[in-house]
């Protein structure tokens, strides 16, 4: 296995030059091919913007190969053994342990975030892998003998065909693996279509699969934009999409899926707030909030992004800015950087406009990361940590998810007061409560309209055994990512009733009435 796996670390250290010097491929029915499109786009350093590499606008023909390769294979790795499968699987999650370095230099490159966290997104990524591996105990279906005489009724969980995911940029390695691993350990082909700003992850994730032993054609790679989301709606041939982004993008794809009969389930925007109580451990409490909302630049969708503090608490702010000023802004391979860029000038222009227009409505920056400086990165898309206070429910900063390093800062007189201003709030994803009370941490858990909630916890996105479960406007669909529900989603039930009789079963005349 050493060999093997030296073998493999030299493939993807010669896959990450080649990346970072060509063009980005297509991965066909189990090769990377070059595409033949007309249409490029540029991909970028966050860090200097500097152009690293170009990914194409797959064109229709690419997509359709692509489709139906997913389609070819589907009927033989269906039918694999769900032990073969497994194999792979459990080959694929070692695989990445061994590359992990490798695939957090290239999410750094891409996407900007600090390499340590870059291991993250890929360790969160792992896990969902790690959990598939238990696929023989998560497919099993029902039985129920007896049901009356002679007949037993028993379920099976069958895959449903070709199915795709359409992923973002902030996070290039958990969340095509929330996607492609449990989509098809249960048995379906899958269509993968990442981010057009970070492509070269998928990638090697990808390569990886394939040296764990996936057939070709069982995963297929396309690229591109608006045309690719469109064709993936469209395709009859796709059962179901996986979406995670925007809510201007997820609501047009649950539409325009669903519309063509696919399940679809649509990840979307956030807006996280972290309830501090007067009450609350001050050290730890600060910390979790800074972190949580400053990391990865805050461009996370679990970002604890809105902060309400609770009567006296209101008093920590100055200590709150102290630290937030402490992280250090620097490109993400840097040591010792905490703060990276963000992913493209839009989005610096975009943030450092929302913090305007709090000023403009009569917010206060307390700490203003718009004129950071970064030596040695100067024409990179950095803001710094900011904390913006005194806002209120109506402003601008506050209804729009801001996906930057921004905290704002809101206060409340009771816990009453707070649990309004969250439900009030359209998005539904993740919320945390500092508190050494547990009665004020039951009533928030029970009283507040929130998917994910953190008790002493900033960040609460669940491990893999149980799902990724945001609500209301960051949410459409029916079953969430991985654990159960996703098994669910990627999964139909057929349903068997049997009878098989010791006696003579023969029947003396036709049955015409409703069996019961
Ligand atoms: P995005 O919506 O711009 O892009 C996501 C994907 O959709 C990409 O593959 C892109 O090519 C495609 N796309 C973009 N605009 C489209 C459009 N108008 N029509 C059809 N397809 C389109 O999202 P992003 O900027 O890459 O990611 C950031 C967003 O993702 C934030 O809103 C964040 O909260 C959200 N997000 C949510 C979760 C979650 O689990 N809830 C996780 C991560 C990110």
């Amino acid at each position: 296995r050493g060999v093997c796996s030296l073998i493999t670390t030299l493939i993807v250290h010669l896959f990450l030059y080649h990346f970072t010097t060509s063009t980005t491929k297509l991965f066909i029915d189990g090769k990377f091919v070059e595409s033949k499109s007309p249409e490029w786009l540029d991909i970028h350093n966050p860090a200097t913007n500097e152009v690293i590499g170009r990914v194409p606008k797959a064109t229709h023909e690419e997509m359709l190969a692509a489709v139906d390769s997913c389609s070819r294979v589907y009927h033989t790795w269906s039918e694999t053994s769900i032990l073969a499968r497994q194999q792979i699987f459990l080959r694929y999650q070692q695989l990445i342990k061994d590359n992990i370095k490798e695939l957090a230099k290239l999410i750094t490159l891409e996407q900007g975030k600090t390499l340590a966290d870059a291991e993250g997104d890929v360790f969160r990524g792992l896990q969902v892998v790690e959990h598939t591996c238990s696929i023989t105990s998560l497919m099993l279906g029902e039985t129920l003998p007896s049901i009356t005489k002679d007949m037993d009724t028993y379920t099976y969980r069958m895959p449903i065909g070709v199915c795709a995911g359409i992923t973002p940029f902030n996070f290039p390695a958990m969340i095509p693996l929330w996607m492609f691993p449990m989509g098809m350990v249960c048995g379906n082909t899958y269509l993968l279509k990442p981010s057009e700003r970070v492509p070269g992850c998928a990638l090697m994730l990808a390569k990886l699969l394939q040296d764990a032993g996936a057939p070709d054609g069982t995963l297929n790679i396309i690229h591109g934009q608006h045309n690719a989301v469109n064709f993936i709606c469209d395709h009859p041939a796709i059962k179901a999409i996986s979406f995670v982004g925007s809510n201007q993008a997820g609501e047009y794809i649950y539409e325009r899926g669903s519309k063509n009969g696919k399940r679809v389930q649509s990840n979307m925007g956030a807006k996280n707030h972290g309830v501090v109580m007067p009450d609350a451990n001050k050290e730890n409490t600060l910390n979790q909030l800074v972190g949580a909302a400053f990391g990865a630049a805050g461009q996370r969708c679990m970002a604890l992004s809105t902060a309400i503090l609770v009567g006296e608490a209101r008093n920590w702010l100055p200590e709150l800015v102290e630290r937030a000023n402490g992280l250090r802004v620097n490109a993400g391979d840097q040591p010792g950087a905490d703060v990276g860029p963000l992913i493209s000038p839009q989005a610096k222009e975009r943030v450092n406009s929302l913090i305007q227009s709090g000023v403009d409505e009569g917010a206060k920056v307390l700490l203003d990361g718009r004129n950071v400086k970064v030596k040695g990165y100067e024409n990179g898309n950095f803001v710094g940590p900011t904390i913006v206070s005194n806002v209120t429910p109506d402003m601008k900063c506050y209804k729009e998810e801001i996906f930057g390093p921004v905290l704002v800062v809101l206060e409340a007189d009771s816990l009453d007061d707070a649990i309004k201003i969250v439900n009030k709030n359209p998005y539904g994803n993740g919320t945390a409560i500092f508190t050494t009370n547990g009665a004020a941490a039951r009533k928030y858990t029970h009283e507040v309209d929130v998917g994910q909630i953190g008790v002493n916890v900033p960040i609460p996105v669940p491990l893999p055994m149980f799902s990724f479960t945001g609500s209301r406007a960051s949410f459409r669909g029916d079953t969430n990512f991985y654990g159960k529900q996703g098994i669910q989603f990627y999964t139909q039930i057929k349903t068997v009733t049997s009878q098989w009789k010791a006696e003579d079963a023969t029947l003396k005349s036709p049955a015409v009435t409703m069996p019961t």
